[in-house]
This record gives structure tokens, sequence and C-alpha cells, in this order.
């Protein structure tokens, strides 16, 4: 049996999109090996969104160029491929093929005429940049039957000036009802105790079913229904199009995860307006309140970017002000890095220094150090109900989530399995973590 082995870079999008490919290959008899040396083909599927992980695929494909055995043939997927011409092919001739997201479909017939020597190098391209793999059931990657990620959704319409995913991703395109719900039940089936809905903004999807429309407050409704014994949670959505239909959905479903991803970005109206987000900083303060008036446990998680172009003091003066308003207690920081072929490279340059950038990136995570730790006290004496997820070597502690995505370390009973549901007590906090004791 011929085998494949893939590493995966960048978001949850492009582990999903490995899964697919993995499950397309399956299809056609490969099979799936995590050791590189066994392989007889080998996947980079990057991811273009940042500089660094664009940059870390090269320096792969370099590392794979001097180590690589001459039979293995070296494939790039991802949304980076979509940036690839013939020329790519003279700087790096090790890689023999160039596959684009939408032609995945494509890749065990392009894997065989590279294999019949047809072709020394191939790039291809889909032939609709709307295929989003509606009915192609993953191989999953992850083994552990915790979690699995369904796509339902791909590319986006919002065109934030920094971001390169519309350019690389395309429109967005929404998956069909009964292909989610296939793959859904298929989940279900095989026992997954927790599944995420994945998109660029899940909030928007639509679709249809027994002849009626749907959205996206009612695909979740229907999906926690299905799925009494799962946990769902859903990723990522927008401050402008989270609605309080969804939020009315969460309230009403036990099982669905009081989390949600919200990114605001910044705090300063003028740097949210050059990043074309098309909200303020008081409408998402606002939306903020909205929803946990429906979800009062709600954790909302969100992502802060420091140092874009023209941030003055005064604009992050701005981002601290409002973290410290809405004292969100899970916050992705990310420092500017400049994407060619967007809107904010054509127009801006980078022009905060690097030292700035990581001096704000600082501030900002010593303030929600500050905002979690007093949140994590007062979760002290509360029962939360856990699923362990993972184990450490050597220590007696595993670490388990609670339906907030709050990670609580534990010692585990005699016996206890990756994926069991639990009943921890928070007895106490240590450097913002919460340590808890399993209720027998
Ligand atoms: S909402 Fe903005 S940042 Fe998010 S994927 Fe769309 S364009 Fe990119």
């Amino acid at each position: 049996m011929k085998k494949v082995y893939i590493e995966t870079y960048g978001c949850r999008m492009n582990l999903c999109d490995s899964e697919i490919i993995l499950g397309i290959l399956s299809g056609h008899g490969y099979g799936y090996t995590g050791v590189l040396a066994d392989a007889d083909c080998v996947i980079l599927n990057g991811c273009s969104v940042r500089e660094i992980g664009h940059t870390k695929v090269f320096e792969r494909i370099a590392e794979l160029e001097k180590t690589l055995a001459s039979h293995v043939i070296l494939i790039i997927a991802g949304c980076v491929s979509t940036q690839l011409d013939d020329s790519f092919f003279a700087a790096y001739p090790r890689v023999q093929l160039v596959i684009h997201s939408t032609a995945y479909k494509h890749i065990f017939e392009a894997i065989g005429a590279l294999a019949r020597n047809q072709s020394t190098h191939l790039i291809v391209t889909g032939d609709n940049n709307d295929e989003i793999y509606d009915r192609q059931l993953p191989l999953r990657l992850l083994e552990d039957n915790v979690t699995a990620a369904v796509t339902i959704m791909k590319g986006c319409d919002f065109y934030c000036s920094y971001c390169i995913e519309p350019y690389t991703r395309g429109g967005r395109t929404n998956r069909s009802y009964e292909g989610i719900m296939a793959e859904i039940a298929d989940i279900r089936d095989k026992g997954y105790r927790e599944i995420t809905l994945f998109g660029h903004i899940v909030d928007l999807w639509e679709g249809e079913h027994d002849g009626g429309p749907k959205n996206f407050a009612q695909l979740l409704s229907d999906i926690a229904e299905a799925c009494p014994e799962q946990r769902i949670k859903f990723i990522s959505s927008h401050p402008l199009t989270f609605t309080d239909q969804m939020a009315d959905v969460m309230a009403r479903h036990k099982n669905i995860m009081r989390v949600a991803h919200l990114p605001v970005q910044s705090g300063s109206n003028e740097v949210l307006r050059r990043m074309n987000r098309k909200y303020t900083a008081a409408q998402f303060v606002e939306r903020i309140y909205a929803i946990k008036e429906i979800v009062p446990d709600i954790n909302i998680v969100t992502d802060i970017m420091v140092g874009f172009p023209g941030e003055k003091e005064k604009d992050f003066e701005a981002t601290l002000k409002l973290l410290d308003t809405i004292r969100l207690t899970d916050i992705n920081v990310f420092k500017f890095s400049m994407r060619k072929g967007t809107p904010t490279h054509k127009k801006y340059s980078d022009d905060v220094p690097p030292y700035v950038k990581e001096e704000r990136r600082r501030k900002v995570y010593s303030l929600v150090e500050k905002i979690r730790n007093e949140a994590a006290r007062n979760l002290v004496g509360t029962t939360q109900r856990v699923v362990a997820e993972s184990r450490y070597k050597e220590s007696r502690w595993w670490s388990g989530r609670d339906m907030c995505h709050r990670t609580i370390y534990f010692v585990p009973k005699q016996g206890m399995a990756i994926g069991e549901q639990c009943d921890i007590v928070v007895r106490g906090v240590e450097d913002g973590k919460l340590y808890g004791e399993l209720c027998l």
C-alpha cells in the first residue's frame, strides 16, 4: 500500500483540508503514515495568512530537498499554493506538485501522472472556485475520538485590509445542509465527544432544507438536537454577524459550549476604519453586552492585533481601555505582519517598530493575565463539567476543557480515559491556571 505523510501549517481550516486530502487519497487505496521515512508522498499543506507561516513552509521545503529519498513525491497544498506559478519550480525543483485547495479531488490523478513520468512538475488549479467537498468524508488525523471539526463554509467577503484570505480562498461558499448533517451523523456514530463547526465566519452560513431556507442559528439548533451526547462549538464569528438568534439557541441547548470567537482587533476607531473592520469599538462592546445578556456564562474569545500601520500610542491606549471595559479572559494577541497582495500592503507601510509591537503585545498580555486571574479566583469552589483531553508524561496531572473551553488541571481516577466526561470542583488558581479535584 502506498503511504502519504502530511504536515499542516496554520489554522484549523488547513487541518480540515489535510483531513479532506487524506479522505480522498484513502478512497484510492492510500494509507496515512505519521512517519516521514515510510512515505511515498509528502504533502506540506501551507498557510499564507501570516508571513511566518509562509516562511515556515519554504524553510521546510529547503530541509526536505536535502533529506527526501528520490522516489518520494513532494507536494505543496493549501492557500500558500495559490500564490505559486511555474517559476517556483525553477527555485525549488524537488517539489513536483503544487495543488490548489479547490483541486484536491484531482490529487490522485496528478500523483499518478508524476509517478508514471508523464510530467516532471505540475500545478493543478481547481475547475470550480466554490469547491467545498460537500460529500467528501475526511480521514481524521486526531485518533483519540475527542474532537472532530466539520467545515460548514469557506471563504470570506469581508475584505479586511490586512487579510489575504479573500484572495487565496475566494468569497464565501456554503456547504449544503445535507452534506453537513451527513458528516455530523458520521462523527456522532463514531463516538466523538466534541464537534467543532468551522468556517471563516460561520454566522453567515445559509442553506436550504425541506424546501425552506435555513440560517446558521437553525443549523446549530438542529445539530445540537441530533447530537445530544456531544458538545458543540463553532468558530469563527464576527461582531457584525453574531445574531441574538444564535445566542438564543446557545442558551436553549445545554450541549452547545459556552464559548464564541469574536475578533475585535483594536479598540481604536481610526485603526478599525483603516483595517476595514466595518464596526466601531462601541458597537463591539454593545454586541458583547447583548450576547452576555442572553448567555451570561459565555466565554467570549477575542483577537487583538498590535502594531497595525499608523497605530499611535493613543490608538493602543484605546485598545487597553476596551479590554479593561469588556474584561474578557481569553485573548489571542498578534503582532501585525505585512502580507503582500493585501490592500494594507498597497496603501500603508509597516511603520510601527518591532520593539514597540513587542512592548504593546506584552502590555496586552499582562492586562489580560490580571483580568484572567481575578476571573479564575471567582471560579474556586464551583463544579465544572470537563472532558479529559491531555495527559502529561512524568506528571500525575491531566487537563481537560470545561463547557466554556477553559482548561482545568486535575488528577484522574484509576482507569480513566482521554475523552471521558467528569465533574471537577475547582480548588485553586496558580499562575492563572485552574486546578481542581474530581467529584467521585
Ligand atoms: S473577516 Fe476579515 S480577517 Fe476574517 S477572514 Fe474575512 S477578511 Fe480575513
